[in-house]
């Protein structure tokens, strides 16, 4: 597939580039009291370790902005701070060592205040996200996605005015259909990069599959900069899934992919168990591996389609009832026991 970006510019989170041809770079939140320091701390760097490059925090009070200065001290993540309501919880934070806010033009919209946060903003060189939400947009006339791309507009003009062009846009809506015709709309009337998103998805397996439609979608037309996906969930799980995403379309290689069969009557083994045994090895490898993260391991449940279903496969395993063949390439090099084989390749995976 020839991927084609939208061209845009760059900003700099930290030191993460957004835009441009800087990779799709994932974000995660957390889910923490931002004043409870440790536990907020310790969030960021867990997620940072497993694959988050930008965290967003959310500020809702003067304690929440004051204890950026002290979790600022406790990691090296590239830190955004979500701030409603207050401009000044903007500028406290931006103060204290932020390294992107995010403001959303349904709850920050005096244009004196935006002003001294666009200059405290400019002193500490650091980029605004413009972040419209379909629950707080301020409705215009026309549809939801119109106003919510006029929020945008309007709010990119007066930050324009006063001549900041450190800008990041969001136009998540909680309809998938919403999201992908606001942002689309949005790409051909500025080139300030896109973080991409959609609100208020649910739990785990639906929020998934709205995500991934969405951002996928968008990603397939080469609209969006950086990703966060948003779910009920784990804080962890929403970075995962960004990873899917990312590495499904291609966009980036973080752990070798496994092709493995659904199973069907011919199946004699429980592949799902061994299936999640070799993923969560997978997913506990470090992500910088990038010979590794290009691999692809095919794990199939008969010796009759295995190895011919797996052929673009760099290595696998066809199971029998007691036995396994063990392929390269869709071509058979030895037969095995069936925990043999599974170690075979779990020894692959640590040898990277
Ligand atoms: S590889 Fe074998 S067990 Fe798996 S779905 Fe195909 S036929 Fe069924």
């Amino acid at each position: 597939m020839e991927y084609k970006r939208r061209k845009t510019r760059i900003i700099k989170v930290g030191d993460i580039r957004i835009g441009g041809n800087s990779p799709i770079s994932i974000q995660g939140m957390t889910k923490t009291e931002t004043k409870d320091i440790t536990a907020t701390a310790n969030q960021i760097n867990r997620l940072k370790e497993i694959g988050a490059e930008i965290v967003r925090v959310a500020v809702k009070d003067i304690q929440d902005a004051k204890a950026i200065k002290i979790i600022r001290r406790k990691t090296d993540a590239a830190l955004v701070a979500d701030i409603h309501f207050n401009y000044q919880f903007a500028i406290e934070t931006i103060k204290n060592g932020i390294d992107k806010i995010r403001l959303n033009p349904g709850n920050i919209f005096d244009s004196n205040q935006i002003k001294e946060v666009v200059a405290c903003a400019k002193e500490h060189r650091i980029p605004i996200r413009v972040g419209v939400n379909s629950g707080s947009v301020r409705k215009t006339s026309g549809s939801l996605v119109n106003s919510m791309v006029k929020s945008a507009l309007d709010y990119i003009k007066i930050l324009e005015k006063l001549r900041f062009f450190d800008i990041v846009v969001s136009l998540k809506a909680s309809e998938v259909n919403d999201t992908i015709s606001a942002y689309e709309k949005l790409a051909k009337l500025c080139d300030y990069p896109f973080h991409l998103g959609v609100t208020a998805t649910g739990p785990l397996l639906p929020g998934t599959i709205k995500s991934t439609l969405a951002i996928g979608s968008l990603l397939e037309e080469g609209i969006g900069d950086t990703i966060r996906v948003s779910l009920t969930s784990r804080p962890e799980d929403e970075i995962m899934v960004s990873k899917e995403i990312l590495q499904s379309l291609g966009l980036r290689n973080f752990y070798p992919e496994i092709v493995s069969c659904p199973t069907c009557g011919r199946c004699q083994i429980d592949l799902i168990k061994i299936v999640n045994l070799i993923k969560n090895k997978v997913d506990a490898l470090p992500s910088r591996n990038s010979r590794l993260a290009s691999k692809k391991i095919a794990l199939m449940g008969c010796i009759v389609n295995g190895p011919g279903e797996a052929k673009q496969a760099d290595m696998g395993v066809a199971f029998t009832r007691n036995l396994a063949l063990l392929f390269k390439k869709g071509k058979v090099i030895k037969k095995a026991s069936q925990k043999d084989s599974i170690n075979f390749i779990l020894k692959q995976l640590e040898k990277g």
